[in-house]
């Protein structure tokens, strides 16, 4: 019987299997290198591009207990196959597939993205009999624009505080958001300055395949001409006297009204590494599952809708597993 728990991460508890739990375990598997996913684990499966992440985010010692397994293979743990398959979310990023010997499969997503990104491997979708998929914009608000759209966005944002002789900065977290905003950026051939932290993740992007842009280095006292890429944390070490700028978020939470004021940024863009609402409902259609179970974000709301449309669906978070009783 595979019954997943939420405890700090996905539980099998009826198999002893850890997925992206935040506190160190003997064996976890780990579906992507963003830091509430991760820990230092004793020993973990992961792909080859995560594992060098967590090289460069939590050390040599801890990413030597990785065990690599490239997307499709199959890796046995006790009676259990585990599978990994791209999420789109951010380069490395891996679904599980797990299944036991009597055949009764689980899908774990992990964070996952259905759209096509510039940085990340596209996602592979497999059908399984239960699904636990995270749901971060799991209302029907959110509807993201199409990509050339935000694409268009990111980039006429830039040009015209160029032209107006603004800096356009940028802030998106330095692994997966960042790169993928490179990527836009060297599509509109708009010269980039970014900061160390996402400048530290981009030769592992060129050894699978995604090179980056030509970056310089930051320097808040050269700024001008160029666009500024900095994770959100690095706003406060903007010095007072700068030149004339413009900050924009990047964000999927762009979709809010209220999200320009909550950033205190003069504009928020919306690009997002997760699935919108039918995208998730979508996803939902084809991994076609018996059971549905829901992670993150607007779980118990989501999880009423697909009941509504037929499909046996429940959160994972504490106060609604009240429903089940
Ligand atoms: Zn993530």
């Amino acid at each position: 019987m595979l019954t997943p728990v939420e405890r700090g991460g996905l539980h099998l508890p009826d198999c002893g299997l850890w997925m992206d739990a935040r506190r160190p375990k003997p064996f976890a598997v780990v579906s992507h290198a963003h830091s509430d996913h991760t820990a230092r684990h004793k020993s973990f499966l992961a792909t080859p591009a995560t594992i060098e992440f967590i090289r460069i985010r939590l050390g040599d010692a801890v990413a030597r207990r990785g065990i690599p397994l490239v997307y499709g293979e199959v890796y046995q743990h006790g009676s259990l196959k585990i599978q990994l398959f791209p999420a789109g979310h951010i380069l490395g990023s891996a679904m599980v597939y797990v299944e036991t010997d009597k055949g009764e499969s689980l899908l774990y997503t992990g964070d996952f993205k259905t759209r096509p990104g510039l940085a990340a491997e596209a996602i592979k979708v497999p059908q399984a009999d239960i699904l636990v998929m995270e749901s971060t914009f799991g209302r029907p608000e959110f509807v993201f624009p199409s990509l050339e759209v935000v694409h268009e966005k990111i980039i006429s944002f830039c040009r015209e505080n160029l032209r107006e002789k603004q800096i356009p900065i940028l802030l998106a977290y330095s692994l997966g958001k960042a790169q993928e905003v490179l990527k836009i950026l060297e599509r509109g051939a708009l010269p980039i300055m970014a900061h160390r932290t996402i400048r530290s993740f981009n030769p592992i992007y060129g050894q699978y395949e995604f090179a980056m842009p030509e970056t310089r280095p930051l320097d808040f006292d050269n700024m001008e001409g160029q666009v500024v890429v900095m994770p959100p944390t690095v706003r406060k070490q903007i010095p007072r006297k700068i030149p004339p700028h413009k900050i924009a978020m990047v964000s999927g939470w762009a979709l809010q009204e209220s999200a320009r004021f909550r950033y205190r940024t003069h504009t928020v863009l919306p690009l997002s590494d997760h699935a919108d609402y039918p995208d998730l409902l979508g996803f939902v259609e084809q991994v076609n599952p018996r059971t549905t179970y829901l992670m993150h974000g607007s779980t118990t709301a989501l999880a009423a809708d697909l009941r509504r449309r037929g499909r046996e669906a429940w959160s994972l978070i504490r106060a609604d597993q009240l429903e089940l009783l």
